[in-house]
């Protein structure tokens, strides 16, 4: 059987999971949306992950035609049609079709879809050896303009730093905001360690709030870290001791070079490896961890 895809109440045979050209998603970005990561068949922090969706969505004008409950429900649905344990979820709801014109008054049925795929992960040897970026050009968004922690369906500011990056020869890059404080990466937020306490750049930094971000805040300071949520520059990461990224996908990773310039002893460091252990044991169901 192909890939089940969940379109509006239905399922799906990956081949025929379609939506109209004329949606405002397609059209215009207009939409939003969660990537998800299931664990031996159990979906972390699920309930967190749809509040960010119906938080995006409410800030766009946009009504999901399902309560979360629903949505949970379908999420899990999808994960069981499917027989996938450990997979990566994709949650989109999109404006509905309606005509070429932006008014989102105009169109009608928002379409929520859930993928379940396998998951794209970073090389095995990056965990090893740590993640080398570059600072982009391209800033992130203004928060004015368009809030970054809107999971929206329009990642283009993200993705032409992504290019950045991936033309230097990086997987990541590093964004600022348009105050040149330190922002996240392209899909990843970002933590320092200085003399044994984290610091990651806060929310009005200009930063989506990242479901993992939240996870390992808690994890340090379980084990008796400081984390420190403020305004960051380029000289923190430039002179911290160690440095690591989070993602849903990339769970912790270590970043060990940016712009050139290794980042401690370009290796990744002692808090970083044990915060990757234990986050790595947290998310399997190891509590003790
Ligand atoms: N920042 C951006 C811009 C992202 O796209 C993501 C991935 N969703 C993250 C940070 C990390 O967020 P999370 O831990 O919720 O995956």
């Amino acid at each position: 059987m192909s890939l089940q895809i969940y379109i509006g109440g239905k399922f799906y045979d990956k081949a025929d999971a379609k939506i109209s050209v004329y949606d405002h998603g397609l059209l215009y970005g207009d939409g939003v949306f969660e990537g998800i990561r299931a664990y031996n068949g159990r979906v972390f922090r699920l309930e967190q992950h749809v509040d960010r969706l119906f938080d995006s969505a409410r800030a766009i004008h946009l009504t999901i035609p399902m309560t979360k409950a629903e949505v949970i429900a379908a999420v899990e649905k999808t994960l069981a049609i499917n027989g996938l344990k450990d997979a990566y979820v994709r949650l989109i709801v999109t404006r509905g079709a309606g005509s070429l014109g932006l008014d989102p008054r105009k169109t009608s049925d928002p379409q929520v879809i859930i993928i379940a795929d396998s998951i794209q992960l970073y090389p095995e040897e990056l965990y090893e050896h740590g993640l080398k970026i570059i600072t982009a050009g391209t800033i992130r968004n203004h928060p004015a303009a368009l809030n970054p922690r809107i999971k929206s369906l329009n990642y283009l500011n993200n993705i032409l730093a992504k290019i950045e990056g991936t033309n230097a020869g990086c997987l990541e890059a590093l964004m600022l905001n348009h105050q040149g404080q330190v922002a996240e990466c392209t899909g990843d937020n970002l933590f320092i360690v200085k003399q044994g306490v984290i610091h990651t750049p806060s929310i009005d930094s200009g930063i989506l709030e990242g479901i993992t971000r939240a996870a390992v805040i808690e994890i340090a300071r379980s084990i008796g870290l400081t984390v420190v949520e403020r305004a960051m520059d380029r000289h923190d990461i430039y002179t911290a001791d160690e440095c690591f990224l989070t993602g849903t996908a990339a769970e912790v990773i270590p970043c060990v070079e940016l712009d050139g310039r290794p980042i401690g002893d370009g290796r990744p460091g002692p808090v970083t490896r044990d915060l990757r252990r234990r986050f790595h044991a947290y998310v399997r169901g190891d509590q003790s961890a």
